[in-house]
């Protein structure tokens, strides 16, 4: 299995010039974890600078990494779906990943995915926080635990905080939802379909955030960069304050 070892890897080569184009680029050459190795490419995020909204997956996924995008392939199709039903235009959106490269065992012919671990996710960090240093985004999604827990703590549960907007200095708003690739794992087309309206519904409150007041931004030195949540891990358990969309009232966790 690969498995990063910080103490070898150079750091991820995030330019100081940190637009988007720069930082796609420096990219492809990053070596800060092993898991360029067996990828075929660096997958960064996709999506126009000064989005509203930023999605964030777990890494790219076999379809991913042969087309260089994120989210185009069965998951990003239901992606799109529940975009399209939560009234959002896929274009407008930045999306990307906590990680990558598509980290990934064989199994015959087939490639399948392997969680990327906590090295190789903070390894990965600073391309994250300097996708969200460039884009700015009043809203991020974290789409899956492995997001969730990467921008927002160990103690994040997304079963339990989905659609919450979790108080961050990464954006005005925050929340966690499901991956999409969770709906394809459903043991039935009932179950599918109930997630499927279940996922419409926390982005339609994504949307909803997009929407309402702002908070005051993060400024650029003061959100990223930060190791892989670990300070937010503590943030979010001492934070306790959860603001529902279209509104700043605020209640306990
Ligand atoms: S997964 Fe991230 S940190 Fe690791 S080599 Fe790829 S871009 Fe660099």
């Amino acid at each position: 299995m690969v498995q990063a070892s910080k103490s070898e890897q150079p750091a991820a080569p995030v330019p100081e010039d940190g637009t988007l184009d720069n930082l796609t680029d420096a990219a492809k050459g990053c070596r800060a974890c092993p898991l360029w190795e067996r990828a075929t490419q660096t997958v960064f995020g996709r999506g126009p600078t000064g989005s509203r909204v930023m999605l964030v997956g777990e890494q790219p996924g076999d379809s991913e990494d042969r087309f260089g995008e994120p989210f185009v392939g069965p998951a990003g199709r239901l992606l799109d779906q529940a975009l399209k039903r939560a009234g959002f235009d896929r274009e407008a959106i930045y999306v990307t990943n906590a990680v990558k490269h598509f980290k990934w065992e064989p199994r015959g012919k087939r490639r399948l995915h392997s969680k990327p671990n906590r090295g190789e996710i903070e390894a990965c960090r600073p391309w994250l926080d300097a996708e969200i240093r460039a884009v700015r985004p009043r809203v991020i999604v974290c789409l899956g635990a492995t997001a969730a827990q990467a921008l927002l703590g160990k103690e994040l549960r997304v079963t339990r905080d989905r659609g919450k907007a979790i108080p961050s200095p990464l954006a005005p708003y925050v929340m966690a939802t499901v991956h999409p690739s969770s709906l394809l794992r459903s043991p039935d087309e009932e179950t599918r379909r109930r997630e499927m309206e279940r996922f419409v519904d926390d982005l339609k409150k994504a949307r909803a955030y997009a929407a309402a007041p702002a908070e005051p931004a993060p400024s650029p030195a003061s959100a990223p960069p930060r190791p892989a949540g670990r300070k937010s891990s503590q943030a979010a358990g001492r934070s306790s304050t959860l603001v529902q969309p279209g509104s700043r009232r605020s209640k306990a966790l």
